[in-house]
């Protein structure tokens, strides 16, 4: 995977020979549109002047997720928006490695601001991809075999579907060492346990041996800059870990690693009021949303079952019996001390805790709606 990538050495992608020392803006050739249009995904390459590893970052491979396409922007301008000055956050001069960034890796389904490519699949259920399969897969060929080769890791960067947010956490196998230590270096207060479903580029890119993290943070749509900021002192957090840049790792106050977990599901139809938001805490037996008839009445109350921390909520107010609402990681020990640290901004010592709750369920295991399950091959 990593043998013979020796900064002092070109970088050979796609065909191209870059230089050490240099960031170069290229693309990754998929084919020809409908309209005869050249379809290519914009790739830029930080190639380092000093040996490292080699970190690909992936964002927008669901077309409206688009936090991780403003992280990768500021990650290789700065805050400006404007390359090669002060405020750049590489300095390819002093850069240990190489990055591969993929701001935009799904072109073609940012342009209709959807979730799914142009033949209506998920490109997350197609990696490694076909080199003469359907759209999709051809699609997700081109971008497995560009870059997760050369890589020696991978963060690919999602956001909630428009019907939800989700508070900046990662996810990894937890199985996989170098897969943990990376999601945990990354710096979020939480952290999930999930393989992934087969098809989505970070399982079968760790399962290829580049081990992979998802970085899951806001909702659809937009530019949501807290959660932009986080995500790229996350990414940095990271590729300071790896020695590929200098500077200080920040530790969160607190981590909480997730191997099971309680969605809260609606036990009846109606309109969703939730009382809560995303990082709050909630005490067992808390009310934490109201479910109304179409005057407005409450026909259901929904209960917090244990004390914990709230990683994603529903945002649109219709729900159908069934429908996840809440997403609820649950806290012992790590409560109180979650509770006592509100409001504090100080670096304070790093607690952990694991969380493998009985009455919880894997990640993996959760069935969302009918836009998220595995396409058929
Ligand atoms: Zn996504």
């Amino acid at each position: 995977m990593s043998s013979g990538k020796n900064s002092k050495e070109s970088f050979e992608f796609n065909g191209e020979l870059i230089e050490p020392g240099s960031r170069v803006e290229t693309v990754i050739k998929v084919g020809i549109d409908p309209l005869g249009r050249k379809l290519e995904i914009p790739c830029f390459i930080f190639h380092g002047l000093i040996d490292g590893p080699t970190v690909s970052i992936t964002s927008a491979i669901h077309g409206d997720e688009l936090n991780g396409v403003g992280i990768l922007h500021f990650l290789i301008h700065g805050y400006d928006n404007i390359p090669n000055n002060n405020d750049d956050f590489i300095d390819v001069t002093k850069l240990k490695g190489t990055l591969i960034l993929i701001p935009i890796a799904n072109p073609e389904s940012l342009l209709l601001k959807q979730r799914r490519t142009t033949d209506g699949r998920d490109l997350n259920r197609q990696f490694p991809g076909r080199e003469n399969g359907n759209h999709s897969q051809r699609l997700a060929h081109k971008l497995f075999s560009s870059i997760i080769p050369r890589s020696d890791y991978l963060i690919d960067i999602h956001t909630a579907p428009g019907t939800r947010t989700n508070l900046s956490h990662v996810r990894t196998n937890f199985d996989n060492e170098v897969c943990k230590n990376l999601a945990k270096a990354f710096g979020s207060n939480i952290v999930l346990h999930s393989l992934g479903s087969e098809g989505t580029i970070r399982r079968e890119a760790t399962d290829y041996g580049c081990p992979s993290i998802l970085l899951e943070t806001g909702s659809s749509n937009s530019f949501q800059i807290e959660n932009v900021r986080e995500g790229l002192a996350g990414v940095l957090n990271i590729l300071r870990s790896l020695k590929m840049i200098t500077g200080e790792i920040r530790e969160p106050n607190f981590r909480v690693l997730v191997r099971k977990s309680r969605w809260i599901r609606a036990p009846s139809g109606g309109l969703l009021h939730c009382l809560i938001d995303i990082g709050e805490l909630v005490e067992k037996n808390q009310i934490i949303a109201h479910i109304t008839d179409p005057f407005g009445h409450k026909t259901d109350d929904i209960i917090a079952p244990c004390n914990g921390i709230i990683v994603s909520i529903a945002t649109i107010p219709l729900t159908r019996t069934g429908d996840p609402l809440v997403h609820l990681v649950p806290l012992k020990k790590m409560f109180e001390h979650v509770k006592s640290i509100i409001g504090i901004d100080d670096d304070l010592e790093c607690k952990e805790e694991l969380v493998n709750d009985d009455e919880g369920v894997q990640l993996d295991d959760m069935v969302f709606e009918s836009s998220e399950k595995t396409e058929p091959k």
